[in-house]
């Protein structure tokens, strides 16, 4: 018997474990300090009512024989691809319900959609990156390539004509940079792809954050069609990361290797995947209703205030950083060329604030930093004081 030894080849990524350790060695040896988290990349405020409402009379049904439902379709119900196909039209973006396919999440989708390439393809993603991508392709023994985002290019990393990749993943806005592509540059990276005979794995989970005239959808892109596929979730557009929903956009015509890679995706998922629970796909629907977007909007506009006030504050402080506009995430230089871990150490020691380590996510992010604006408005006020009063004093 043998196992997949390409496990042997993850690099251990003890990122989030060691910031727990640190955070609670401190708390332990200062139990009078009270400790800020804008660490953290889970949501805080709870799903909208409609939402609740909606779930709740999805259970209700599964308690009466004349409404109780079995399995659901692999690709999800209809009535909840329809109602995502025009939430895309509400930005102008045309996809098909029936090119959608619902599912437990992103990350799900982001690590399995690799079923359907061969191992002998090479994958890019760009430099800081969320980890899944990595690892997902490292157990599949693919080879990776990694494209520099840095201070040259905003955080975003550009498409290197010279270099040469199969499967490109991007996510915008961007984790953990915030950073968020424009049509131009989505365009350079669509156009790239189709050259290469590549495919762009296309994250699009912060979608919901952009504030300004960027696209929502790489299918909002000419050219897209042809070369990409869009892995969405409701986890940060809607507060799911613990109900589960998400799905996946591949165009019909979409084809690679003589192979439909629709066609392919769905018998991956009929054979993998049983489908997501009927009581979450109705309220997964209800986020995409009128009053679901207007209540999802006013905590998506909580975050964003959030994120406003960390990057004003890093104005005032006249620190580099990238995020907060169109995304929940901050990414800042550390000051004092300070090292990553050394400004966290810092941090936490004279502001009692928790924040990630850039270089957590690669090597480009050593020297980084990663603020969320998930907390609550209080606690992001008064750390972000903190911080001000640590950075002024250095
Ligand atoms: N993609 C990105 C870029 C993320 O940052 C996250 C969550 O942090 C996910 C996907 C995971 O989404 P889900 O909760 O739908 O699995």
């Amino acid at each position: 018997m043998k196992i997949n030894k390409n496990f042997d080849n993850l690099v251990p990524n003890y990122l989030f474990a060691d910031v727990a350790k640190k955070t609670a060695e401190f708390a332990k040896a200062n139990p009078d300090k009270k400790i800020i988290k804008l660490g953290i990349g889970d949501v805080t405020l709870p799903l909208a009512p409609v939402v609740v409402e909606a779930m709740k009379k999805g259970a209700e049904d599964l308690a009466h024989k004349e409404t109780f439902k079995g399995y659901p379709d692999y690709e999800g119900y209809a009535f909840l691809r329809e109602a995502i196909a025009n939430y895309y039209k509400g930005f102008g973006v045309t996809v098909s319900a029936d090119e959608i396919f619902v599912s437990d999440g992103a990350k799900s989708d982001c690590g399995n959609i690799g079923d359907i390439f061969d191992k002998d393809n090479t994958v890019l993603v760009t430099d800081p990156v969320y980890p899944v991508y990595v690892d997902s392709n490292i157990m599949a023994g693919r080879k990776i390539v990694y494209a520099s985002s840095d201070e040259s290019n905003g955080f975003a990393a550009m498409p290197d004509d010279s270099v040469k990749a199969d499967i490109i993943y991007l996510c915008s806005p961007n984790n953990p940079t915030g950073a968020a592509y424009n049509y131009e540059q989505l365009k350079a990276w669509v156009d790239y792809a189709n050259k290469n005979d590549a495919i762009i794995l296309y994250d699009s989970a912060y979608e919901a954050f952009i504030t300004e005239d960027l696209p929502r959808s790489i299918f909002a892109v000419e050219g897209a069609r042809k070369c990409a596929i869009e892995i969405c979730s409701l986890s940060k557009t809607a507060g799911f990361t613990g109900t589960r929903c998400g799905y996946t956009i591949i165009p019909k015509e979409l084809e690679r290797d003589g192979h439909n890679l629709y066609s392919i995706w769905y018998r991956r998922q009929a054979t993998k995947f049983n489908g997501v629970s009927w009581p979450v796909q109705c309220a997964a629907a209800a986020v995409f209703s009128e009053e679901g977007q207007k209540q999802i909007k006013k905590n998506i506009e909580y975050y964003q205030e959030n994120a406003r006030i960390i990057s004003s504050a890093l104005d005032e402080l006249g620190i580099y950083y990238t995020g907060g506009k169109n995304s929940p995430y901050v990414w800042l230089k550390c000051p004092n060329n300070m090292g990553s871990w050394e400004f966290f150490d810092l941090l936490l020691k004279e502001a009692n604030v928790v924040g990630t380590p850039g270089e957590g996510f690669g090597e480009n992010g050593a020297g980084y930093f990663r603020l969320t604006s998930f907390g609550d408005r209080e606690n992001t006020i008064e750390a972000v004081e903190r911080l001000k009063k640590l950075i002024k004093s250095l």
